[in-house]
């Protein structure tokens, strides 16, 4: 059902005209996000500016019971900021300014519209770091990292995003605006209220301010190549490594068909011949990068890599980042459909799943370039198809379902970091069991029992 003019009008008045979109063609680029096949028109787009504004926009849309749909960037990879039919989305993109930086309690608070990369390069000219740098990072805002607790490159040293945020400030589903968490490197007071925030993708309040806390940058950093010609070569690599006791802080992985991808968009040298290549990268204190990276070369070597290669210098490093961040774009270059996978599972069962997801491809005769954050047991395998092509997405559909399958027989998970949303729904009970599906949704309809907020994502009816 449109959205009538009367509650138009009520969001202009609390936006301005300037700052709400209604127009078919004005809407079109706000009916998808990054998943492949998903769009879905909205009723009206609108770009609040404060938290007050949220708040406002929140009231008068539960009024006239029209679901809201967050949204930051729209680069989510589940489906997460597709709007339901007709719905109110509020797109927090203008609200984009970095508030402070406490060098002295070692925090950066922002709005949820700020972009990753802004927030790391302000944390910078203090001396300071954010780290946790999804792919997506030039683009995503840190609202959208907070309600999918995205990961990055320098998760497996750093963590995620859930491991740097210290306070929310949260539009609840009824237009109160709450405070969670505080500015106390130490706080028990209650229930950790944020925590059930972080990873809710929209489905819980709306996030429209961050306290994150920052740490000291690196001094050093060594950035390395190696390269396989077996993937279970490069999986295995990764385990030792972690079983040495060396934690570094990026070692991502990409196969034949990415590095090919990559190489042919951003030309940084990366080899095309072999059949894995290893990113690892270690940063700290400068005796203890050159000893990590000297050991964790040796261990390459001792698990048949071909070749180990150093980055010359910081910019080289810095390209072969960029380009690895680069791969979802590099492999979406090569076919209309690409269907990117998100499966994690426990390290040690790693080199059993890149051989499964090759023997996978090949017997549903699909596309497959597979990378990830390795040293996570993060994997996305990419399916490169065209969605006009019935029997072949058919094909793909199987060989998902038999990725995801194999993933949680090894004890893994259906999202290590792009969320539920629209794509993973139909598997989540089944890795949760009754009980913990169950106990989610009673908290969402405790906290939004109209079900107005980002309806249909996470879970199918409520
Ligand atoms: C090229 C590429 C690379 C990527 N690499 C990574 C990666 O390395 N690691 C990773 O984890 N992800 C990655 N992603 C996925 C995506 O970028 C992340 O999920 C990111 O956090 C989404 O941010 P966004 O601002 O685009 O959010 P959107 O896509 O707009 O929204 C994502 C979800 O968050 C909700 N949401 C957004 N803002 C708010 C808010 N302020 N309050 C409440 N809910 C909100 C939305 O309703 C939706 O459910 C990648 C995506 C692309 C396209």
């Amino acid at each position: 059902m449109p959205i009538s003019d009367a509650v138009i009008s009520g969001f202009s008045a609390i936006v301005g005209p300037t700052g709400i979109l209604t127009q078919a063609e004005d809407l079109v680029p706000y009916s998808f996000d990054g998943t492949a096949g998903l769009r879905q028109r909205p009723g009206a787009v609108v770009f609040p500016r404060s938290t007050a504004d949220v708040a406002r926009c929140v009231e008068l849309a539960v009024k006239s019971s029209l679901p809201i749909v967050t949204r930051g960037s729209g680069t989510g990879l589940s489906g997460g900021s597709v709007p339901a039919a007709g719905s109110l989305v509020l797109c927090l993109a203008q609200m984009d300014k970095i508030l402070e930086v406490d060098p002295g309690n070692l925090t950066l608070r922002a709005q949820a519209g700020v972009v990753t990369q802004a927030i790391d390069e302000a944390a910078a000219r203090h001396g300071l770091f954010y780290p946790p740098d999804p792919g997506s990072m030039r683009i995503s805002t840190i609202g959208g990292n907070v309600a999918e607790n995205s990961g990055g490159l320098r998760g497996l040293k750093y963590g995620v995003t859930r491991d740097y945020v210290m306070a929310l400030e949260v539009v609840l589903a009824d237009g109160r605006i709450a405070r969670l968490g505080s500015q106390c490197v130490k706080d028990v007071a209650g229930y950790s209220m944020k925590d059930l925030f972080i990873g809710s993708e929209g489905t819980l309040g709306i996030v429209t301010e961050v306290l994150l806390k920052l740490v000291p940058r690196p001094l050093a950093r060594r950035t390395m190549l190696a390269l396989y010609d077996r993937i279970e070569d490069a999986a295995e690599t990764v385990s030792a490594i972690i079983a040495a006791r060396i934690i570094p802080c990026t070692l991502e992985f990409l196969d034949r068909m990415t590095a090919g991808c990559v190489e042919d968009f951003a030309h940084v040298g990366l080899p095309t011949d072999c059949a894995a290549v290893l990113l690892m990268e270690t940063d700290g204190h400068p005796a203890a990068v050159a000893d990590e990276a000297e050991r964790m070369a040796a261990i390459a070597r001792e698990h048949q890599a071909r070749d180990v290669r150093s980055a010359r210098d910081d910019a080289e490093a810095l390209a072969l980042a960029a380009a690895r961040r680069n791969a979802f774009s590099a492999l979406a270059r090569r076919k209309p459909t690409t269907i990117l996978e998100d499966v994690t599972v426990p390290r040690s069962a790693l080199a059993e799943m890149v051989a499964f997801i090759a023997a996978t491809a090949e017997r549903f005769a699909v596309q497959v370039g597979t990378f990830g954050h390795m040293g996570d047991g993060n994997l996305h395998p990419t399916f490169l198809t065209d969605e006009r092509d019935k029997h072949e997405m058919h094909r793909v559909h199987q060989a998902l379902d038999a990725i995801v399958t194999k993933t949680l027989e090894l004890g893994g998970t259906i999202t290590g970091e792009h969320g539920v949303g629209l794509a993973k729904k139909v598997w989540l009970r089944q890795q949760m069991g009754d009980a913990s599906y169950e106990l989610m949704r009673e908290i969402k309809r405790a906290l939004d029992p109209g079900s107005l907020l980002n309806p249909g994502k996470i879970f199918d009816h409520m």
